[in-house]
């Protein structure tokens, strides 16, 4: 692969990008790029969303292909090696430097985001590009920043001298990164920063629907000769490509974000196998509750749809179910039907369009079905519930901002995530019944109350299950607080000091005599 810009990058990346992506895309193992070993293994076909225009092929790494990575992997990792060798200062700047390049190349990588996703270009440039380069940054001031422990051990009897025991915190080894497609870069900026600040090294796996944007990000890292090979790795393919991953022996970590199912598959993989520790981040159906004492409804109704339908609405810790007060459900409603109704589905890149493509077809006939399902079940639709198919949507995955109301526990759209842009809407008469509603799922992501009564406030958000609770602001997100789920939405936490012990393995070390 070349780099095919010059230092300034063009304010519209596309038409170099068609060219780019019409290289195809091989996975990166060792420094360098990696075509599939299998003879059968062509390539796949990726096709914009939007659009149906074909992008470019990728090639999967078959399970010698994975093993080639590990096992670059493991070298790189191992002790002596150039980069057990840097300083945590030198660490800190080439994390750094990754974070300069991510913000240098902007357009380029949100257009690639854009391209492969179906989201806003707006979107990839303004939401998950400035998170991305700033990820490194926050972990590039960690490197030097992890102490260990001293741990107030007793004397042995019978031993002449005072036993001393320190715990140190150590690189885990190498971690496999597996990444889904909705935040193809953020998300497996959250992953990498942390796990090379904490001195390892990592064989990632993108999603094979949005492989290109990380690719381009590692072409430009090799190209500013950032890392010594081995040390980042990129293997490209599907659920067998990640099975081979994460139950390599050689790999001591996984990190997954993804669906619930395939994150219960690996869990059992792994404990069959290498017994790798595991971090999960999953699915969700996060509820959002409004009290009748909202202080600001027009600003809470707006902040509540701007949550639930951005990113048309593939984001996993959204609010996909409102529990509405019955004194506020009805102007509630009207003013979602009211934004719904403004929303236009179209190309990402155009300047009026304000809902892209849903990433996969796959991801569209899921919605289909949820919205047939809530049809039977008997909830009521006030706004979309059809494929956008108009103008030139017709060869994309289109679906407008869609709301059912009435829906109660017993129906599937009440608890079956169905990632996109379809709403629950429950009403609720008292705060016993909304916290009831708010815990009656299998997930535990997310949960937002809203109400300017303190106690509640608190008595609320202290009785949510969930990994986060937003109190009268909806979505607040930083690299400094943990992230991730209860029940079915995880195992673990990322981001902030959560990341540091999920990539590091503590050592007792005693010393006696
Ligand atoms: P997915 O589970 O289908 O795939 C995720 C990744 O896992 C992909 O790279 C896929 O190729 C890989 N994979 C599939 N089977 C595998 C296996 N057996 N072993 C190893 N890897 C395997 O999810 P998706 O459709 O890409 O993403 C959507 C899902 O991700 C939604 O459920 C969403 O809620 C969830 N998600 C969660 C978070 C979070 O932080 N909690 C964030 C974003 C998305």
């Amino acid at each position: 692969m070349t780099n095919a810009f010059a230092e300034t990058p063009p304010p519209d990346a596309r038409p170099w990008a068609a060219s780019w992506l019409a290289q195809g895309a091989e996975s990166y193992v060792d420094g360098a790029w990696h075509p599939s070993t299998d003879p059968t293994g062509a390539g796949v076909e990726r096709r914009n969303p939007a659009t149906g225009v074909p992008l470019g092929r990728i090639s999967y790494a078959c399970s010698d292909d994975v093993h080639t990575a590990v096992a670059a992997a493991s070298t790189a990792f191992s002790p002596g090696s150039p980069w057990r060798s840097l300083s945590r200062r030198e660490r800190a700047r080439v994390l750094h430097r990754i974070g300069a390049i991510i913000r240098d190349h902007e357009v380029e990588l949100a257009t690639l985001i854009a391209l492969e996703n179906g989201k806003l270009y707006a979107e990839a440039l303004h939401d998950d590009m400035p998170d991305t380069a700033d990820v490194f940054d926050y972990y590039a001031g960690w490197t030097d920043k992890l102490y260990g422990d001293w741990s107030p051990v007793d004397t042995h009897p019978g031993a002449d001298t005072e036993a001393l025991n320190i715990v140190t915190r150590d690189p885990v080894g190498v971690c496999a990164l597996i990444v889904p497609w909705n935040f193809p870069l953020l998300l497996a900026a959250w992953k990498i920063a942390p796990a090379l600040a904490m001195g390892n090294t990592v064989v990632v796996k993108p999603s094979p629907f949005t492989s290109f944007s990380l690719l381009r990000l590692v072409d430009l890292i090799d190209q500013a000769g950032l890392l010594p090979p081995g040390v980042l790795n990129v293997v490209l393919g599907d659920a067998e490509t990640g099975h081979a991953l994460v139950t390599h022996p050689g790999v001591a970590k996984v990190s997954f974000t993804g669906s619930t199912a395939v994150g219960r598959a690996i869990l059992s993989d792994v404990a069959n196998t290498n017994l790798a520790t595991v971090t999960l981040e999953l699915g969700g159906k996060s509820p959002n509750i409004v009290f009748p004492d909202v202080a600001d409804l027009e600003g809470c109704i707006d902040r509540s749809f701007h949550l639930m339908f951005s990113q048309k609405g593939e984001k996993c810790s959204e609010p996909t179910r409102f529990l509405l007060h019955e004194t506020v459900h009805d102007e509630f409603v009207a003013g979602l039907v009211q934004r719904a109704e403004a929303v236009t589905c179209g190309d990402p890149f155009h300047p009026s369009s304000t809902q892209g493509s849903q990433c996969t077809a796959a991801g569209l006939t899921r919605l289909l079905s949820g919205i047939a399902d809530a049809h039977t079940d008997g909830a009521r639709l006030v706004a979309g519930g059809v494929r956008d198919m108009s103008g030139t949507n017709a060869d994309g995955f289109f679906l407008p901002p869609t709301i059912f109301t009435g829906v109660t526990p017993e129906m599937r759209l009440f608890r079956d995530e169905v990632f996109g842009p379809v709403l629950a809407v429950t009403r609720f008469s008292t705060e016993a019944e909304a916290v009831t509603l708010a815990n009656d799922t299998p997930y535990g992501l997310a949960a937002g109350v809203y109400t300017a009564d303190s106690s509640r406030a608190r008595r609320v958000a202290n009785a949510l299950d969930a990994g986060q609770v937003f109190v009268n602001r909806y979505g607040c997100y930083d690299f400094a607080a943990p992230f991730g789920g209860t029940k079915g939405s995880g195992w673990g936490r990322e981001m902030g000091r959560a990341s540091l012990d999920a990539y590091t393995t503590a050592k007792s070390i005693w010393f006696a005599g």
